[in-house]
């Protein structure tokens, strides 16, 4: 096993009604912005109930963060919480709103220009606002992570940034929330958080047997509950197990001492910053041929994966590893996720523009053994056609 850090402060409050804990989990004397999205939070009443939950506090308001959180929009909030000395945050949404809250947070404070938060990855952050999170949309883990991803329109970028300053203090996960979800919103999360614990298993043995296991569960519960998700959509339990799973995904358990990729959703990041394709849906086209592709370096995990989370267990390695592949692709098509290029509009004349995107940022040596050059995410972009 590799060395590792392990540090997760985020206080998690789960579970049926749980929004009146703000009450207590916000301090009293705190001068507070809650932000959130476009108008799903007033119209299903969470905003009137958080609003409620913070009793006389001091409390203004920031709507309006859209998917994929843009500078120009997340500068707004910085300029009113200094203008008005605002002093935590509240992010009610899903994963764009807590981004860009962690942003907010971040680039309140920060003394420079604050797109170089995102230009250092996150390396000059040396100071953060503290907020809190009420989730409504299990997809992108961010309730319980500190990484965070933030669209800048102007320069046509995605560019994700991380800091251990920017862990939410608290997340409030009320599975109740995501009944009023789109079918294509569920499809999402499950996509997304499946993805996440793929990037950090998919790689090669480096004797992580607990995350090994842990991260099989993970993807297995994912299988077995997504496609109930959509099929009984008031369910309770399913939508709290994934709710639950979409946390453990990405909040730093299942990655610690094991390799890591992340090559899928870098070159994915692409696609959304040029294309506005929906950020699981562009997992969901280039897993499956990343995996075509880099199969001779993942070759041990490709066969454990296929052993352990799809029971493939008959015929040769080669077969395996295939159907292990397409099972995976059919699962997103099972969601109702098109996992092809053509299917979102796109063409051979549309690589070569993502391929110079990917190098303007930097996304030159992507995957564990950062051999996925812009040669590679090329063949990669030209398999998911
Ligand atoms: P999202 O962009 O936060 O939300 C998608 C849509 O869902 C919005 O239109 C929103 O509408 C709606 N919505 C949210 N909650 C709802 C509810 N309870 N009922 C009805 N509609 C609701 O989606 P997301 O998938 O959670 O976040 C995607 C972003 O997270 C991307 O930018 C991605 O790159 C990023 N991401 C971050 C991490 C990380 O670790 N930090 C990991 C993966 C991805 P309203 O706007 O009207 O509210
Ligand atoms: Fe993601």
């Amino acid at each position: 096993m590799q060395n590792f850090d392990f540090y997760n402060p985020t206080q998690i409050i789960f579970g049926k009604d749980t929004i009146g804990r703000l009450a207590e989990l916000v301090p009293s004397e705190a001068r507070v912005l809650v932000l959130f999205g476009g108008e799903s939070a007033r119209k299903n009443g969470t905003l009137a109930e958080v609003l409620t939950a913070l009793g006389d506090r001091h409390v203004q308001e920031f709507g309006g963060i859209e998917p994929n959180p843009t500078y120009e929009t997340l500068m707004r909030a910085v300029a009113l919480v200094r203008r008005d000395g605002l002093d935590f945050l509240l992010a009610v949404g899903g994963g764009s709103v807590i981004d860009g809250t962690k942003f907010v947070a971040a680039a309140v404070p920060f003394a420079g220009e604050p797109w170089q938060i995102l230009e250092s990855f996150g390396a000059k952050v040396s100071k953060a606002l503290p907020f809190g999170s009420v989730l409504t949309l299990p997809a992108t883990g961010s309730e319980m992570n500190n990484g965070a991803v933030v669209t800048n329109k102007a320069l046509q970028a995605k560019l994700p940034f991380r800091s251990p300053l920017v862990f939410p203090c608290f997340s409030i996960l009320d599975p109740q929330k995501t009944f009023t979800l789109p079918e294509s919103q569920i499809a999402n999360g499950v996509v997304d958080a499946f993805v996440h614990v793929m990037e950090q298993y998919l790689t090669y043995p480096a004797g992580g047997l607990a995350q090994d296991r842990f991260a099989e569960g993970l993807l297995q519960t994912l299988i077995e509950i997504g496609p109930k998700a959509l099929a009984t959509p008031n369910d309770y339990e399913v939508r709290a197990n994934l709710m639950w799973v979409a946390t453990l995904a990405l909040n730093g358990l299942i990655g610690a001492g094991v390799p890591q990729d992340w090559a899928t959703h870098m070159i994915g990041h692409e696609l959304t910053a040029a294309h506005g394709i929906d950020h699981a849906r562009t997992l969901a086209v280039i897993l499956p041929s990343l995996l075509t592709h880099c199969q001779q370096s993942k070759r041990a995990k490709l066969l454990q994966y296929a052993d352990r989370v799809w029971q493939l267990k008959e015929g040769d390695e080669q077969g395996r590893i295939e159907g292990a592949i397409a099972r995976t692709r059919a699962f997103f098509e099972q969601m109702g996720i098109a996992t092809r290029l053509a299917d979102y509009g796109l063409d051979q004349a549309d690589i070569a523009p993502l391929i110079s995107q990917l190098e303007a940022h930097g996304m030159t040596a992507l995957g564990e053994h950062r051999s996925v050059t812009p040669e590679v995410s090329r063949a990669i972009l030209e398999a998911s056609l």
